[in-house]
């Protein structure tokens, strides 16, 4: 890079904060603005006299949004520096341990959301204060005030600033883009951007719809006399902050690498998203003694995760019918490696954010993968469109059978329920993992069996014959033998099982769950009132429940005097045993699926919950626990292996 080059990227990276800080719309991934933040650097190093003053290596955040009234912190906050893989690691830990021999190291995850300052005063919540450009921020205290793990007041009665990063979880913001999908509004791009956005806004109910959480991380000025910064943080969160789902103290290169490749695993099952793990000097004493940099503290680095978000460019846009008929965009984009996953393929949404975006083929565009969360195009980079892209057209015709579509708007719809993709695709369905659980009937045998003419219609699979599967290219007698076991071993199944998998619209596991519990096989003559006093039941499933019923009793009555599903075992009902109405968390690899395991708790009684609390009474875990684990034991929740929650039910037979 020369010096104009140098000029030029420190405009570029300028331009590429304002929409990151200030607008919280991020026009390049973090991974691209890291690579040319980290050429800049090299530039510097080599050109001292030639450092720009607004260059991004000199500033902290950018400058506030207008709208808001401007406060200063009472200390400075910090940026960090980052580092990338064992080598930036080991350079660090070198440049760390030459300014000082004697030290240990707290290690916690580093939260990807917004910073900020709280200030307290006679133990109030005086000032909620955004990091800013480190010195001076926006002062948005009421809308603090709407988030609740962030205290009111506080036991402790000296001037104190705490410091953490407001987060949105990502369930939540699943939700929250759900809800926008649905009012016809734009989906937010990530979940930083979402708790960024949400956390200044002009008006604070909007904030207090998003449910922020606040994760403390470190104090600015304040009177605690702590050694340690372990103790400080301690200390904090007996005040009644929240803890983070993981922190621990450690020492030297093999113990931060053992805890920074066990968190990197778990990053995914985290509820909230992580880009890397912090790494702090533990003793006060010594951080004082390192300092800071004009930036960043000399003693805290932040070891970065491979990048969830990267560009790729947009080849194709494909549709796909569901069993309900709905037709969704996917778009195909050139394969491209994120966190050691190739992905090809991601989601548009529906056709209103094709447009809403202006999608076009041949964008190069902003993917984000995290976790098992389907793939999706967060952003289109117009900013880097020559002439050769071109906009998508919705569909009139069914893509496979070529009837005319239904415009609903945002979703467009296949009505001819003879479409071969609405009939194959709702087989896979009544087949899949939280329907029937036939294994071995995946989407590509269920195609072959309906174009051999074979299987028309779910029912159909229970009177395949071996002779006729040895007919079929491919199948050989095992393989045939295995799939008309699985669907034998399908019958008998618990009857939720067998409500979900008839597909009712509007009707998932949760409320086929519901109506199992309630009514049992008598779903089917339930009246409106009496669905509609289940939990969770609204109008709109009661109806589509009364309307599928209306139009498939004689289905339904075939099926299950064919598959012969299991009426629910009472709760009452369930023999006393140590888990009769308790509630439980599966956490771990167990010796069979999570998912049995469940099941079988449940027919004994017990509410098997997804994460752990005050109120949980036990928590079993399997090999590789993780951060349930750890909450459970800090909580003081018993914690049991599969092997003893095994003894304790069968003592109790
Ligand atoms: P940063 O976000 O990388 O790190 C510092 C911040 O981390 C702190 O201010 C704090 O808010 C947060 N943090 C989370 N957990 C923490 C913990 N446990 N302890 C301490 N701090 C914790 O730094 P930054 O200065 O806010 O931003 C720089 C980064 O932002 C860049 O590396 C880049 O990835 C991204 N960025 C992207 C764009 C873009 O256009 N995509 C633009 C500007 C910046």
């Amino acid at each position: 890079m020369n010096l104009q080059g140098y000029k030029k990227a420190v405009e570029k990276l300028n331009f590429y904060s304002y929409h990151y800080y200030v607008l919280d719309e991020p026009l390049t991934t973090d991974e691209e603005y890291d690579k040319l933040y980290h050429e800049i650097v090299a530039f510097e190093q080599a050109n001292k006299e030639h450092i720009l003053k607004d260059s991004p290596t000199q500033r902290i955040g950018d400058t506030v949004r207008e709208g808001f009234s401007k406060a200063p912190h009472l200390s400075r906050m910090w940026s960090l520096e980052d580092i990338f893989e064992s080598q930036g690691l080991e350079k660090w830990l070198a440049k760390t341990y030459k300014l000082n021999k004697n030290i240990s190291f707290y290690c916690e995850p580093k939260f990807d959301g917004a910073s900020l300052n709280l200030i307290y005063e006679n133990g109030e919540l005086f000032q909620g204060i955004t990091r800013g450009d480190g010195t001076i921020g926006e002062l948005i205290t009421q809308n603090v005030k709407t988030i609740r793990s962030i205290a009111l007041s506080i036991a402790h009665k000296q001037r104190i600033e705490i410091r953490g990063e407001v987060v949105i979880f990502k369930e939540e913001f699943e939700k929250i883009n759900e809800a926008r999908l649905q009012a016809g509004e734009a989906v937010f791009a990530n979940p930083r951007n979402a708790a960024a956005g949400s956390l200044r806004q002009l008006d604070s109910s909007v904030t207090a719809s998003r449910n922020l959480v606040f994760l403390p991380y470190g104090v600015g000025e304040n009177t605690l006399e702590h050694k340690l910064l372990s103790q400080k943080m301690e200390y904090i969160y007996s005040l009644g902050f929240r803890r983070p789902p993981y922190s621990s103290t450690c020492q030297g290169f093999d113990e931060i690498e053992t805890i920074y490749e066990q968190m990197k695993k778990e990053r995914d099952s985290y509820p909230m998203m992580l880009d890397g793990m912090v790494i702090k000097v533990d003793e006060i004493a010594s951080q004082i003694d390192m300092g800071y940099t004009v930036k960043n503290p000399r003693w805290a680095v932040a070891y970065k995760f491979p990048a969830v978000e990267k560009i790729t460019t947009l080849k194709e846009i494909v549709l796909q019918v569901g069993r309900s008929g709905v037709v969704t965009p996917v778009a195909i984009v050139e394969p491209t490696d994120i966190d050691g996953v190739i992905v090809e393929r991601a989601t548009l949404h529906n056709f209103d954010e094709i447009e809403r975006k202006d999608i076009r083929i041949g964008d190069k565009v902003i993917i984000l993968r995290s976790g098992d969360v389907i793939p999706k195009i967060v952003k289109v980079l117009t900013h880097e469109r020559d002439a050769s892209q071109i906009p998508f057209e919705k569909p009139k015709f069914c893509p496979v059978c070529k009837s005319e579509l239904l415009d609903e708007g945002a979703l467009l719809k296949c009505q001819n329920l003879a479409c071969e993709a609405r009939v194959v695709n709702s087989i896979i369905y009544f087949a899949s993992k939280h329907c029937l659980d036939i294994d071995g009937l995946g989407e590509k045998i269920v195609e072959a069996l309906y174009n051999a003419g074979l299987v028309k219609s779910v029912i159909d699979l229970f009177s395949l014959t071996l002779e006729q599967l040895l007919a079929l290219e491919g199948f050989k007698e095992k393989k045939s033998q295995n799939l008309l076991n699985s669907i034998e071993k399908a019958k008998g199944c618990a009857y939720r099982r067998f409500i979900n998998a008839l597909g009712i619209e509007h009707i998932g596991e949760v409320a086929s769950k519901t109506l199992s519990d309630t009514f049992g096989s008598g779903f089917i003559n339930a009246s409106k009132e009496s669905l509609m006093a289940c939990e969770g039941i609204g109008e709109e499933m009661a109806e589509s429940i009364l309307e599928f019923v209306r139009v498939n009793r004689d289905i339904i009555l075939n099926l299950q005097s064919i598959i012969k599903p299991l009426e629910p075992l009472q709760k009452e009902q369930a023999r006393e045993n140590p888990f009769k109405d308790k509630t439980v968390i599966l956490t771990g690899t167990m010796s069979e699926s999570r998912g049995a395991i469940k099941e079988m708790l449940e027919s004994l009684g017990a509410k098997v919950a997804g994460s752990v609390s005050k109120k949980s009474d036990y928590l079993i875990y399997g090999e590789d626990a993780g951060s349930k684990y750890d909450k459970a034991v800090s909580l003081g929740v018993a914690c049991l292996t599969e092997e003893e929650m095994k003894k304790m039910i069968d003592a109790s037979v």
